[in-house]
């Protein structure tokens, strides 16, 4: 899909009018009932314990389902799993699987592009949080193109078909029986309901605008995503946007073991006991590859900031080493490219047998790529250390 680059288009762009008045009205009631509801009924255990099952079910089945599943197939999941993060989306009222997963893929596709990316972060804060929702933007008007894998499946068809019906009768009928086990089916619709429908709405509206603004850009700053940790606690994993945005098929946003990422312990569970299968991984020497050469760029960048003001010794010394490991580090990444040749030539021509060995040798030799690779970062590190001036020397 390609929008025609026309200003007037966007400033004249009609309201949308039943988001609008969902996304606008939803918080407003939630800022009075859910204060009255307190002081009326006080806090009751059950409905908050209720609260806690929504947010997780909708919440996981927006990041695990409609975006990792869905929208950029990082993993495929039994159809029990499947249709439960569906049920669990569709609460969540975030529009069907297929207007949510055409603009995503979109999103990516088109990042930043102030006329084709749908909730661009060129057009500010406010655009890309909530406003490309409420107006009818030629930027949000889908093709669907871009599904064709979606759209064969019968079940997201019918959840396209009759999504209005689904959301309500799935928020009437799901979150009424959550209320007739609390004993508080008010106090449930409030909380689990309501203000839990708000909360997922605007922790995922996060990631389109906080994590297009605030964090750093480890792997790449071709585009405005950022890795943000604390986002990643509101959204369930998804704050590593700029980890996401490179290498956006990985099932993992939060790729290192350390990094919160609850929706890929959630697909690591899942794989671990059947119900989920196929979860694309990028290698690690790819990974660690595109840090180093973003530490390079940024060593340099230092250099050129500060490079014709100061004759200081330690900024020379700092030049030469970047520029020296900088030499070694292109040789390492052609032995990488030339050890990545070999291997398809290898899995091409070898007979399986004689494969299994070959395999355990080129694992080894990847595994020193990835050494090199990591001493060359440290080495940057330490650069920085001495032009610092904390160095020991
Ligand atoms: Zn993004
Ligand atoms: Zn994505």
């Amino acid at each position: 899909m390609s929008v025609e680059r026309n200003p007037q288009a966007f400033e004249n762009a009609p309201i949308n009018w039943v988001p609008a008045i969902v996304l606008l009205s939803t918080p407003l009631l939630a800022i009075v009932l859910v204060p009255w509801y307190l002081w009326t009924h006080g806090i009751n255990p059950a409905v908050w314990v209720a609260f806690a099952f929504f947010m997780a079910w909708t919440g996981l089945s927006i990041t695990a389902g409609y975006h990792r599943l869905w929208a950029h197939k990082a993993y495929d999941a039994h159809p029990a799993i499947k249709y439960f993060l569906l049920v669990g989306a569709t609460l969540a009222v975030q529009s069907s699987a297929f207007d949510w997963c055409s603009g995503h893929r979109t999103h990516h596709r088109h990042v930043d592009d102030e006329y084709d990316d749908p909730y661009s972060s060129k057009r500010g804060f406010w655009f890309s949080h909530i406003d490309w929702m409420l107006h009818k933007y030629p930027s949000g008007q889908y093709d669907y193109k871009n599904i064709p894998d979606l759209k064969k499946d019968k079940i997201l068809q019918i959840q396209h078909k009759y999504y209005g019906l689904w959301v309500v009768l799935s928020n009437l009928i799901i979150v009424g029986l959550a209320g007739l086990m609390t004993g508080d089916i008010l106090g449930t619709f409030i909380i689990a309901g309501l203000l839990r429908m708000v909360l997922t709405h605007h922790f995922t509206f996060f990631i389109n605008s906080l994590c297009h603004m605030f964090g750093t850009r480890p792997y790449t700053d071709t585009n405005t995503a950022r890795d943000n940790p604390i986002l990643a606690i509101f959204t369930w994993g998804e704050g590593y946007h700029n980890y996401h945005h490179y290498f956006q098929y990985d099932y993992r946003n939060g790729v290192k073991w350390w990094q919160y990422d609850p929706t890929k312990w959630l697909i690591n569970i899942l794989h671990k006991v059947g119900l989920a299968k196929d979860l694309k991984r990028v290698d690690d020497v790819t990974i660690k590859h595109a840090e180093v050469v973003m530490q390079f760029k940024r060593a340099q960048e230092r250099i050129s900031q500060v490079g014709d003001l100061s004759l200081d010794d330690r900024l020379t010394i700092f030049k030469e080493h970047i520029s020296a490991e900088y030499d070694a580090f292109t040789q390492t990444v052609e032995e990488w490219h030339t050890l990545k040749a070999k291997s398809m030539e290898l899995k091409r021509t070898e007979f399986a047998n004689r494969l299994h060995e070959a395999d355990e040798k080129l694992k080894e030799q990847f595994a020193q790529i990835e050494a090199k690779i990591l001493s060359h970062s440290e080495r940057i590190q330490h650069a920085y250390l001495h032009l610092k001036g904390k160095s020991a020397q």
